[in-house]
């Protein structure tokens, strides 16, 4: 960790103690947890859940998930009781502990272009693993040797980049994937987020992928402390502010924000 980002991670932690209920924000895949090809073996590194139960007993942090799953698929893999708040859909859809779902409407053009994809990709899958979700399409890549991967991606895109111009429409490019979507991204739900909280709150999150710079941007130009980190076993070009590598990095984060005297 450069000088720099070890003072910028020392700062954000003194600044807990007597502040307003801070906002501890988590991406899951490749940060909660490892990846799997098939997603619902994904469960979170050891401690993690207890780590996080435990901050959630002491009462005084408000924390969410952001995630691009359906957000009802976190709350079995976590395991915590009661739930936690989860953004899903990067963004999209929003689904309360206490089982409240709201999910953002697209516009009727975008939304017959995208019906008609999704029943053309539920056939064939160009190769690649389809994912389909209420609002979006998504190809997956990851698994497949470099050339196979070159060629699902070339097919995907003559797909869904011309369909990109539609109005409310628009592409997401995260790691081994591409996705065609309606609705706001990470960067736009962490903003939401932020907008509910006391004013001064601090703010961190964590997350590994390409879709989740746009809520490290958010992050970063919050009025309060706030810290944004990648959390990832290889380091790469960011606009977070520190570089953390799970599982133990990320046990060591949590761990310290049990002892960060948070008031209640
Ligand atoms: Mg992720």
């Amino acid at each position: 960790m450069t000088s720099e980002a070890a003072e910028k991670l020392e700062e954000f932690f003194g600044a807990l103690a007597g502040a307003p209920t801070p906002l501890l924000l988590l991406d899951y895949d490749g940060t909660l947890a490892g990846f799997r090809v098939d997603r619902f073996t994904a469960r979170p590194w050891a401690g993690v859940p207890d780590l996080l139960a435990r901050i959630q007993r002491q009462g005084c942090t408000r924390i969410a998930v952001v995630t691009g799953r359906p957000a009802a698929e976190i709350a079995p893999l976590l395991g915590l009781d009661p739930p936690l708040e989860v953004w899903g859909l990067h963004g999209a859809e929003r689904l309360y502990p206490d089982g409240r779902r709201e999910l953002e409407e697209a516009a009727p053009g975008a939304r017959q272009a995208l019906h008609k994809l999704r029943e053309s990709l539920q056939r064939d899958a160009l190769g690649g693993l389809y994912e389909d979700k209420p609002n979006a399409a998504v190809m997956h890549w990851r698994g497949h040797s470099a050339r196979a991967a070159g060629l699902i991606e070339k097919r995907t895109r003559q797909r869904f980049e011309p369909l990109a111009q539609l109005d409310g429409l628009a592409l997401l490019e995260f790691e081994a994937g591409l996705e065609l979507r309606v609705g706001l991204d990470k960067g736009g739900a962490v903003r939401e987020i932020i907008s509910e909280a006391e004013a001064g709150a601090p703010v961190t999150y964590l997350g590994d992928d390409l879709t989740d710079e746009a809520a490290f941007r958010a992050v970063n130009e919050a009025d309060g402390p706030h810290l944004s980190v990648l959390m990832r076993r290889e380091r790469r070009e960011t606009a977070a502010d520190v570089w953390l590598r799970p599982p133990a990095e990320l046990r060591g984060f949590l761990g310290r924000w049990l002892k960060a005297g948070i008031r209640a």
